[in-house]
Parts: structure tokens; C-alpha cells; sequence
């Protein structure tokens, strides 16, 4: 029998306005400086949040424009939280004060995420066109901080600022933050004005991502490309590669990055222990694929369009006139998108397309084809000869269980390789504290859900 594979939503941007009090020169949102008329109003996105919460349990992130021009948006937050779904907000930070940083914490937000685009004020401030801005936007981490908000900065990477990228690793590092999340420039919204002269070349990117996979392994922050689905390809071949040296292969998300990040394993574990067969079954492969647009995330704009991302300008239905649950599961567009057969060029024969997928949104501005190639890799495919090393590779790193500290039966184990790679060892430890605070020798499928139980409860 084949069974379906489910897709739920594992990541939801919502895009809560389009007001903002910047106007930087890439952004998606082509923003404005008041609310929109438009925007979905708090009752509709109160119903918007149950009617996520009915049939799934993602992260919702809150963004715009700038989401901290919503009035209401404390109450967004609160309602989400009360709901539990896991709240997240992205901010470009020059709002944050003291006050609004306690109503941050107070609404029950997990995490913030900050936009910074470089390594320097000047340069962040010349993209953000506000002097000042990137003062402000650190007056903001400093103040959600001293609260201990969990922080993320995002960076878009762009010629003007690729350079800097160690710059501004750095500044994570001292910020203190527990990710940096990079995107690469897509060339929707404002981005279409300034993407001819400030795309990088595929050869550059292929160069960042490699130095990204490098730092990956070393630094105490959770270090993630996003919108740069052949940083899966990179970090396959490269482990590929190491392997062929001799080095012991590790699963796709290096330990001790996606690890070290405390809050999101925390979100991401909760969804598993809370009710894992869901969160596992969207979760395993939303991390283990590049694009995760209308598989593991959607985007939902002010007016309640229904994309597969925010940068992939194609929609899927408006949740005013069809509930969200149908858009997600029945649209022909997500549909398309689940099915990585349907690709084509380069990206169609390419064997690794199902852990990259390649961007299609960058193939869609290009081109105006969303399943096309993606334009900015310089991968030359080596087609099905190649597939076989790729999938043995990720299929070992799939089976690694974690260090153990106590005893675990068979069956025990068998259960523990069922948990994502990129949790099992939160998970793992979580079960062994529950174990060892319970005086149990041994752990079998009975503690297990036992830990689980009290994890839901707690
Ligand atoms: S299409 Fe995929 S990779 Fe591209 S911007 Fe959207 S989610 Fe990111
Ligand atoms: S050719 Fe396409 S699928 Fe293959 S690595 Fe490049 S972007 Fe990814």
C-alpha cells in the first residue's frame, strides 16, 4: 500500500501589514508608510490563526512591512500564544523601546528576528535608506535581551553586503543571538529594481555557501541559509567529499549548529513530543530539503492571499473567500510544488533535486516559470549515477542515533531514529531527564511515552 506522505505547515509567514517606517531598497513588501485598509483586520486574523491551529501546529511569523505598525498586533501574538501556536516575530528592530520589547515578551512571542544587512551601520543604513537605523535596530536587541527574548538576525545577501558576511557573523556572535539566518536576494518587489546590479553571481554564491558550511561547523549559533536551496547540494557534497577523506559522515544539519540553538530546538522538539506524528512527518522532510515553498511553509500577505512564499508571486486562494486548510492541502499550485518530477532544466535531472529543489521564485522571475531551473546555481548535474551515493550518504546520516547516556532497549532505539535527525538529541535528553529524575534504569517505548506525556502537559 502507498501511503500518502502529509504535508502540513511547518512555517507560517503572515505578512500582518504592509506600513513600515523604512523604505530599504530590496524589500518584498514594496512597503507603505500607514496600514492598508486592506490589511486582514484582527478579527479576521483571529480566525485566520484558529483556522491554522485546527489542522496544524506551525510557527507563525509575524512580519510586514514592519508588523509593529499593527496596533493590534500584541494581541495577535497573545491570541496565537493562548492558541499554542508558537509565535514569532520578524521586526527590522527600530521600533523595539523598552515598553514595546515587555509587550513583546509579555504577548508570549518565542522569537525575534531582526534585519540586518551589514557588518557596518553605514552599509546597513545606506540599504535600509534611514540613517541611524541600524543603531536603532541594535537599541532593540540590547533591549529584548536584558529580557532574554530569543534572537535571530536575518541578513539578505546582496553584492553591496556579501563581503561583509564575516563582519556581521561576528556580530551575531556578540550580540549574542542563538541564530543568523541569511537569504539570498530574490528579485521580487523593490528587489526587481536594484536585481540586475546587485545579484551575486552563482559562482560567489557557490563560495559564500561553501564558507557558510565551513562556519556552520564551528560556530555556537544556529547558522542557516535560507532561500538558498543548493546550500543542501553544497553541504551534501562537501560531507561526500569529506567522507571520501575518511571523515565520519554527520547528518545534513552539522551537530552542534541546528543543536546549539537552544529556542528553536525547543520549538521544534515541543511540536514532536507535543503530538509527533504530524510534526514529524512534515518536519523531516521540510529540514531536509532546500525550498520548503508550499511544502513545509506558505505565506499569507496583508490581504489574505495565499502564497507559497513571500517572495514567489503566485497565488493559491484568499483565505476571505476559502478556508486556509483547503488552499494548503487542494491547491494545484502546492501540489506542483510537492512534486519535484515536475521541475525542469537542469534542476529537473539534477540528483539532488530532491534535497534542494533549487529556488522557484528566482526561476519564476527569470523566467516566469516556477518549475524552471533555478538560475543562479552553477551545478552541472551528473543525473541517476550520482543519486545512488547522495541517497546511501543521507541515509546514514538519517540512522545516527546520538550519544546515550543510560541504557535504552531495542526497541527503544528503533523508536529514537524515528525522531528527526536535527531533534534526536534534544529529544534524547529530554527522555534520559525524565528517566533519570523518575529513577528508571532503562529506557523502553513505555517511558518514552510517558516523557512525552508529561513534555504535552508541560
Ligand atoms: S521559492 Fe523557496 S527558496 Fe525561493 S524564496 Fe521561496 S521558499 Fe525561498
Ligand atoms: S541544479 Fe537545481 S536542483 Fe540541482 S543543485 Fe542546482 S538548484 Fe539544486
Amino acid at each position: 500500500m502507498i501511503v500518502e506522505k502529509e504535508y502540513l505547515p511547518r512555517l507560517v509567514f503572515w505578512e500582518t501589514t504592509k506600513g513600515c517606517n523604512l523604505r530599504c531598497i530590496h524589500c518584498r513588501a514594496t512597503a507603505l508608510d500607514h496600514m492598508s485598509p486592506d490589511d486582514l483586520s484582527t478579527r479576521e486574523g483571529f480566525d485566520l490563526l484558529d483556522q491554522i491551529r485546527s489542522f496544524s501546529r506551525p510557527i507563525i511569523v509575524l512580519s510586514g512591512g514592519e508588523p509593529l505598525y499593527r496596533k493590534d498586533i500584541f494581541d495577535i501574538a497573545s491570541y496565537g500564544t493562548e492558541k499554542g501556536l508558537r509565535m514569532v516575530l520578524a521586526t527590522n528592530g527600530t521600533m523595539v523601546t523598552k515598553e514595546i520589547a515587555k509587550k513583546i515578551v509579555d504577548s508570549g512571542i518565542k522569537r525575534v528576528s531582526i534585519s540586518i544587512d551589514g557588518g557596518k551601520a553605514g552599509t546597513h543604513d545606506d540599504f535600509r535608506k534611514i540613517p541611524g537605523s541600524f543603531d536603532e535596530a541594535m537599541r532593540g536587541f540590547s533591549n529584548l535581551k536584558e529580557l532574554g527574548m530569543s534572537l535571530q538576525i536575518n541578513t539578505t545577501i546582496a553584492k553591496h553586503n556579501y563581503k561583509e558576511l564575516p563582519e556581521i557573523l561576528d556580530l551575531a556572535l556578540r550580540l549574542g543571538v542563538d541564530a543568523l539566518h541569511t537569504f539570498l536576494l530574490v528579485p521580487v518587489g523593490c528587489g526587481v529594481d536594484i536585481a540586475e546590479d546587485q545579484m551575486v553571481p552563482a559562482d560567489e554564491y557557490e563560495a559564500i555557501l561553501n564558507w557558510f558550511y565551513d562556519r556552520s561547523k564551528d560556530v555556537m549559533i544556529d547558522l542557516k541559509a535560507t532561500c538558498a536551496p543548493h546550500y543542501f547540494r553544497v553541504r551534501a557534497q562537501r560531507i561526500l567529499e569529506e567522507k571520501k577523506g575518511g571523515i565520519k559522515p554527520q547528518p545534513f544539519v552539522a551537530p552542534g549548529t541546528r543543536l546549539k540553538a537552544g529556542h528553536v530546538d525547543t520549538i521544534t522538539c515541543e511540536g514532536i513530543m507535543g503530538d509527533g506524528k504530524a510534526h514529524n512527518a512534515s518536519g523531516l522532510s521540510a529540514m531536509t530539503k532546500g525550498c520548503l515553498a508550499g511544502t513545509g511553509i506558505c505565506f499569507i500577505s496583508n490581504k489574505g492571499d495565499v502564497y507559497p512564499c513571500g517572495y514567489l508571486p503566485v497565488t493559491a486562494g484568499n483565505v476571505r473567500t476559502t478556508p486556509f486548510e483547503a488552499i494548503w492541502r487542494d491547491s494545484k499550485l502546492f501540489a506542483n510544488l510537492r512534486d519535484p518530477g515536475l521541475l525542469t532544466g537542469k534542476c529537473g535531472i539534477c540528483e539532488y533535486k530532491h534535497i534542494c529543489e533549487g529556488c522557484r521564485a528566482r526561476a519564476y522571475a527569470v523566467t516566469g516559470d516556477y518549475l524552471s531551473e533555478e538560475p543562479f546555481c552553477s551545478f552541472e548535474p551528473k543525473g541517476q549515477a550520482a543519486l545512488h551515493e547522495v541517497h546511501q550518504l543521507h541515509q546514514e546520516a538519517e540512522e545516527e542515533l546520538p550519544g546515550l547516556r543510560m541504557t535504552w532497549s531495542d526497541e527503544a532505539k528503533t523508536q529514537l531514529k524515528k525522531v528527526p535527525f536535527f531533534v534526536r538529541k534534544k529529544v534524547a535528553g529530554r527522555i534520559e531527564e525524565f528517566a533519570s529524575s523518575n529513577h528508571i534504569d532503562v529506557i523502553d517505548p513505555d517511558v518514552m511515552s510517558r516523557a512525552r506525556a508529561v513534555g504535552e502537559r508541560g
